[in-house]
């Protein structure tokens, strides 16, 4: 397994809850984005989940409902998670790599995302997941590597350096526009399923 580490700086060390930390990022505007969107999409789920999903950033459903995956891709992520026995708000918690809709739904640029991730860097630390999921090259590259290739990455266990497992794999995004990564996107989630599975049985 590819030990890897992130950048995990931040200055939010002292928000020792979710809510607290929702309720300082919604007003943020530390970046350009915020100006372009409805607002901050902070992101949802089972705040003690064991498995976190990691998206690129809101799109234009996420950006109206104020809430992470709930436009198609956010409904073929639920069947995907239907299919190996997970409910998003039950077993997950999910957010993005960037809290405010790009315009266009463009990638988020490196001085966005700089700006945004220690929001998620957080996120993570309280969800404290044994697991995550990082869905999308957007959120490998900002997370672990900015050179790394999903086609190349998607489907290994990575191991950060707290000792979480990172399952790198595509967006289901790029599913809906190429079915021929449905087939190792089911693959990596099955891997998904049977570390959860040892996991919860431990
Ligand atoms: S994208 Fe992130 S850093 Fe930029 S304004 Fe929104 S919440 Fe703040």
């Amino acid at each position: 397994m590819n030990k890897v580490t992130y950048r995990e700086d931040h200055d939010l060390s002292g928000v020792n809850s979710l809510e607290e930390l929702k309720e300082m990022a919604l007003p943020c505007k530390r970046c350009a984005l915020r100006a372009g969107c409805t607002g901050v999409v902070f992101g949802e789920g089972n705040p003690n989940a064991r498995l976190m999903l990691i998206g690129e950033g809101p799109g234009a459903d996420e950006d109206l409902q104020g809430r992470p995956f709930v436009g198609k891709a956010g409904q073929l992520l639920d069947q995907i998670l239907a299919a190996i026995n997970l409910d998003r708000f039950t077993h997950t918690y999910i957010a993005n790599v960037v809290k405010c809709r790009p315009p266009g739904n463009r990638a988020p640029r490196p001085e966005e995302a700089g700006q945004c991730l220690p929001w998620l860097y957080r996120q993570i630390e309280l969800v404290s997941p044994d697991l995550i999921v990082l869905l999308g090259s957007t959120a490998l590259q900002n997370l672990i590597d900015p050179e790394a290739r999903i086609t190349k990455m998607r489907g290994q266990w990575l191991v950060s350096k707290s000792g979480i497992k990172i399952m790198p794999t595509y967006h289901p995004a790029a599913l809906l526009r190429d079915m021929n990564k449905k087939r190792p996107v089911w693959e990596d989630f099955q891997k998904v399923r049977d570390e959860y599975k040892i996991i919860a049985e431990g």
